[in-house]
């Protein structure tokens, strides 16, 4: 763990952030780069990130698809990213996107690691709602979000707190929905029930 140094921070407003490891290989974003990210509270309250120890991005060989290029332990605030297979066709741009992309959602997985059991019930249930009811016709917030409820919701945790432009999508998805299944609705409703019940 490492502290923000004054010129990042107000000093009086030092947190621990995690370790970033590995990054001098990755394309994408550099270290401080991933530090700033993390430690961005417009986009996560400070506690979703706090209990994150390590970040390490790793050059794996083989055939890591887009949805699996990250493994971890979230309750352990342990993160580990792989390169993906299709990097190199990427434009700086869309690598770094991804990789911010793949943050948040990592991030959304220990958020709702601590949710309740109740409130990611309520989740699975709306989303077991939405494709029963053959709402599938309108767009999902991602193809990696119909591999199951956790997935939807660190996927739209992603588009939540990511934030550049990708609210709009969620937006445009919860305009075919009631409020009851709204996905920012409930991205909100799961932050702030883990949250509550962290602290
Ligand atoms: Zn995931």
């Amino acid at each position: 763990m490492k502290h923000l140094d004054a010129s990042d921070q107000a000093a009086s407003d030092a947190r621990e952030l995690p370790d970033i490891e590995g990054f001098e290989r990755c394309e994408a974003m550099a270290s401080h780069e991933v530090t700033e990210f993390l430690a961005d509270t417009e986009r996560f309250d400070p506690r979703e990130v706090d209990h994150l120890r390590r970040v390490a991005y790793q050059d794996r060989a083989g055939d890591i698809d887009e949805a699996g290029e990250t493994v971890g332990d979230y309750l352990r605030g342990d993160v580990r990213l792989f390169k993906p297979s299709d990097d190199a066709s990427r434009t700086p741009a869309e690598r770094r996107a991804r990789m911010e992309e793949t943050l948040c959602h990592e991030v959304g997985h220990g958020v709702w690691e601590r949710a309740p059991l109740a409130e990611r019930a309520r989740w699975t249930a709306m989303v077991h709602h939405w494709k029963k009811n053959g709402d599938e016709a309108h767009p999902w917030v991602s193809e990696y979000a119909k591999g199951g409820a956790e997935e939807h919701f660190c996927e739209a945790y992603a588009a939540f707190t990511r934030n550049d432009g990708t609210r709009a999508l969620l937006r445009q998805i919860d305009s075919h929905r009631p409020p009851s299944r709204s996905l920012a609705a409930g991205v909100q409703r799961i932050r702030s029930a883990a949250l509550t019940r962290q602290r």
